[in-house]
This record gives C-alpha cells, sequence and structure tokens, in this order.
C-alpha cells in the first residue's frame, strides 16, 4: 500500500482545528444550459467553490501536504528541490522581441536560468521536492521542454510567459507555517491568532459571483477585534 503518512497528517491537522488552503477546482456550482439555474456539483464546476479561501505564498500542510512532506524533506528519495518560476511581462517593447525571438511555435519552455530574460519579471514561483532519478532524467532533457504543470496558471498564461526552472540540494523546509503552529499551541489568543481566524472563516465560504453566500471582509473583522482587544476593560 502506498504510504499515506501525509494525507493522515492532513487531517489529524484538521482536528487542531485547521482549515484547507488549496484552491479548489472541482467542486461548485454550474448552470443548466436551459433554466439558467445554479446547482451544486462535485466535479468539473464552472464556477469553483470556496474561492472566499486565502492564498498563502509558498507550500503548506494545508495546501498540498504531498508537496509539502517532500519539501520537509520526509519522503525517502527526495533529494533535490527543483523551483519554478513564471516571469510577467514589465516591459510591452522587449518582451515582444523576445517572444518573436524564442517563444514561437510551442510556447511553454522552460528555461535552465536564474534571473527572468530582460523585459521581464519573477511572478510566480512554487517549489517542489524531487527524487535524484527526476533530476538527472530532467538534466538529460534539453531545455525547451516542459514537463509538469504550473499550478495557477492557465494555458494561454503559459504561452505569454517565460518560464524558468533551477535545481538546489533539499534543504528541508519546517513542515508547518508559523500560523499552523500558533493556532495548535496558542489556542483563543487573539493577540497571536487574530488573522489567521478570521481569514480562515472564508475557507468554507463561496463568493456570490460563484454562487455562494459571499466572502466575510477580513480586513473588517481584523479591525473589530483589535480594537476590541485595545479597548480598556470596565
Ligand atoms: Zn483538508
Amino acid at each position: 500500500m502506498e504510504n499515506q503518512c501525509d494525507t493522515v497528517f492532513h487531517e489529524l491537522l484538521h482536528v487542531t482545528g485547521l482549515t484547507d488552503e488549496y484552491q479548489e477546482t472541482q467542486k461548485g456550482y454550474s448552470r443548466n444550459p436551459r433554466s439558467h439555474s445554479l446547482h451544486w456539483t462535485d466535479h468539473q464546476a464552472q464556477l469553483a467553490a470556496y474561492d472566499c479561501r486565502p492564498n498563502y505564498v509558498g507550500s503548506s500542510m494545508m495546501k498540498d501536504e504531498h508537496e509539502k512532506w517532500g519539501l520537509a524533506g520526509l519522503n525517502p528519495d527526495a533529494q533535490w528541490t527543483l523551483t519554478t518560476t513564471a516571469c510577467q511581462c514589465a516591459n510591452p517593447t522587449l518582451c515582444q522581441r523576445y517572444r518573436q525571438e524564442h517563444m514561437t511555435g510551442f510556447g511553454f519552455q522552460p528555461l535552465r536560468q536564474s534571473q527572468c530574460p530582460e523585459g521581464f519579471t519573477a511572478a510566480f514561483s512554487e517549489s517542489q521536492a524531487i527524487s535524484e532519478k527526476i533530476h538527472s532524467e530532467m538534466l538529460a532533457l534539453p531545455s525547451g521542454v516542459g514537463f509538469h504543470d504550473t499550478h495557477g496558471l492557465s494555458p494561454d498564461k503559459l504561452i505569454e510567459m517565460p518560464i524558468l526552472e533551477s535545481f538546489a540540494p533539499l534543504v528541508p523546509e519546517n513542515l508547518l507555517e508559523p500560523r499552523h503552529l500558533n493556532a495548535i499551541l496558542y489556542p483563543n489568543c487573539l493577540a497571536k491568532n487574530n488573522a489567521y481566524y478570521v481569514e480562515s472563516q472564508n475557507s468554507k465560504r463561496t463568493s456570490v459571483q460563484h454562487g455562494g453566500q459571499g466572502c466575510l471582509n477580513v480586513d473588517l473583522l481584523q479591525a473589530a477585534t483589535q480594537a476590541r482587544l485595545a479597548a480598556p476593560l470596565n
């Protein structure tokens, strides 16, 4: 049987009160083509559910437990970190020139360099742990062959954005983020957890545009708690 410690640990973290942080892609609402009414579906929803969920930067056990488990060095064969960076256009003239010279045809061409080409800035970056076998297989491929997917970028975006690939020996990350540790170690401590508690309330909410009840205003809720904490006790 496959090793599922990462999934078990993710579910245990729910028991401690932590909420999901991944972006939902399957569940949500779809529109009936005849009646135009919205109905809930568990697969291939037109309007993704839980789009109010906070989108934290970096890997996390509540976002992608398989990825985080690897980055924490807990997969026995994890030896390298592969970082994929998408470059966004910052100077239209230079970008146009670069695309004409380098991105004709296929478009999605990972480059083995650490800096975005001139005219572009690094917009989006993600890391995953890979084994020595995958590392050497990737190095054997010519630069310009892409075979991993870049989360959060649609195919039309990939065609416009140069993608960088870089490898580094794996330096294990912490398994839990500070927001997770504080929520577990200091339950009900608003001084430490206010921002996380407020953001977490949006984890199971869906915006009105996506057919749900709407997102909570995180800034207003945070300010209200802050004001309550600052008020003198009677
Ligand atoms: Zn979960």
